[in-house]
């Protein structure tokens, strides 16, 4: 049965301010799973507009109400301010070469599932040609190779102290108990091809969720150097691979996926030599992107955590401006993509798993972060889906010329 959706408009007294209309507009599907789709009055912010699922009139009051309560209480919770602009390069009325519809249209892009890609020859040498560059740039600052798992346990990453900030984006991973009696039986169901006991096992059959899909990469490397304390002023690694954020409706094309790649450097020492690492991080990272021919703008921002069912901006890392991120011009709703973050943890991470610095006090981290799917998004919506007519130089950056 196919349910029938309805469009309905929450008018919002007073009206939302600017800085929070985009995390209102993303976060609401998280006030119910009946929310198809939701728009924000971006030009106001005096309504919301939701696209409901199979909503009865009755069912509709009272999605109004939680909707209204937890807009209300996100406001009152979030100081809502304006980003400011570091710095900004590039000439972004270039224009655009491809509409992201094109570029999912992309012969070499295969969808897997909802946020699952998987890219064909042409454009996975465009995405190998993309981690060799941060390659290069990795081993050029002096970071080393690690290799990390994708599955991270709730214990650490509880002492991550992630799983409170952001539960909404977990992915847990679980399997068969250990019981041939429940495992047996699914196999038979497999075997008569009963989809449904196949893609919808029991939960009484299936173990404790102990484990989870990693959401980035850094919160491996802690445990890596558990209990060490540092040579030098600073140690660079870096690694690469799958993540996963489960973004509700929010996943569309290359930009918001379930599964997405991730390149990180990530760095360990005093407080004030993480920092100046950090500072010519993104020195380095934005003459790549001039070199690439992509414009864009690095601008102060800060992750919005979700507290007791609301949208809580982290007032912390703004204060301290603990995180830039780096935005390319992009043809969506926002006019532009984050590709890559710098971070600084203060002694954050290293507290919780005694990293110390050559003079035995606890070491600060930092990482800078490239969204892979991202950037190779950004460099097919500004210079075209057909690779082979990229410009020269974004030719020759990435190496593809040979
Ligand atoms: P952060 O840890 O700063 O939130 O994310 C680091 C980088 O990962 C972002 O700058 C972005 O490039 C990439 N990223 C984060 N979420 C997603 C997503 O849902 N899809 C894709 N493709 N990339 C993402
Ligand atoms: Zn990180």
């Amino acid at each position: 049965v196919s349910a029938t959706l309805r469009s309905e408009r929450i008018a919002l007294d007073p009206p939302l301010p600017a800085a929070l209309r985009r995390d209102v507009e993303q976060g609401v599907y998280y006030c119910s799973d009946l929310i198809a789709d939701a728009r924000v009055d971006r030009a106001a912010g005096a309504w919301i507009e939701l696209d409901l699922l199979g909503v009865s009139d009755a069912e509709l009051s009272d999605l109004t109400r939680v909707v209204r309560d937890w807009v209300e209480r996100t406001v009152a919770s979030s100081l809502a301010y304006e980003d400011t602009i570091a710095r900004e390069w590039g000439r972004p009325e270039a224009g655009f070469r491809a509409t992201p519809e094109q570029v999912l249209a992309s012969a070499d892009l295969h969808s897997m599932g909802e946020g699952l890609v998987a890219y064909g020859p042409r454009l996975a040498s465009v995405f190998g040609a993309l981690r060799e560059l941060w390659d290069r740039l990795a081993a050029e600052v002096g970071a080393t190779p690690l290799v990390l798992p994708a599955v991270a346990t709730l214990e650490h990453m509880q002492r991550c102290d992630f799983l409170r900030q952001f539960p909404q984006l977990l992915s847990f991973v679980t399997h068969f108990r250990e019981d041939f009696g429940v495992i047996d039986r699914y196999a038979e169901a497999c075997r008569r091809g009963d989809t449904e006991s196949a893609c919808a096992p029991p939960a009484q059959d299936m173990s404790s969720f102990r484990r989870m899909l990693r959401p980035a990469i850094c919160y491996h490397v802690y445990p890596c150097f558990e209990g060490e304390q540092l040579a030098g002023d600073l140690r660079l690694v870096h690694a690469w691979g799958d993540c996963f954020r489960y973004e509700s409706r929010n996943t569309t094309g290359l930009d918001r996926l379930f599964d997405f790649r991730m390149y990180e450097v990530v760095a360990l020492g005093s407080a004030d030599a993480v920092h100046r690492w950090r500072s010519g991080m993104m020195e380095r990272v934005v003459e790549r992107f001039e070199a690439l021919g992509l414009p864009g703008r690095l601008k102060t921002s800060n992750d919005p955590f979700f507290v007791s069912g609301s949208v809580l901006k982290s007032t912390f890392q703004r204060a301290h401006d603990l995180k830039y991120e780096l935005e390319v011009p992009f043809p969506n709703r926002e006019g532009h993509l984050a590709v890559a973050s710098f971070n600084e943890h203060q002694d954050f991470f290293a507290s919780r798993f005694g990293i110390t610095t050559r003079d035995g006090e606890v070491a600060s981290s930092g990482c800078s972060a490239f969204g892979l799917d991202r950037i190779l998004a950004a460099l097919l919506v500004h210079h075209g889906t057909d690779v082979n007519a990229w410009p020269a130089p974004t030719r020759q950056t990435l190496g593809l010329n040979t």
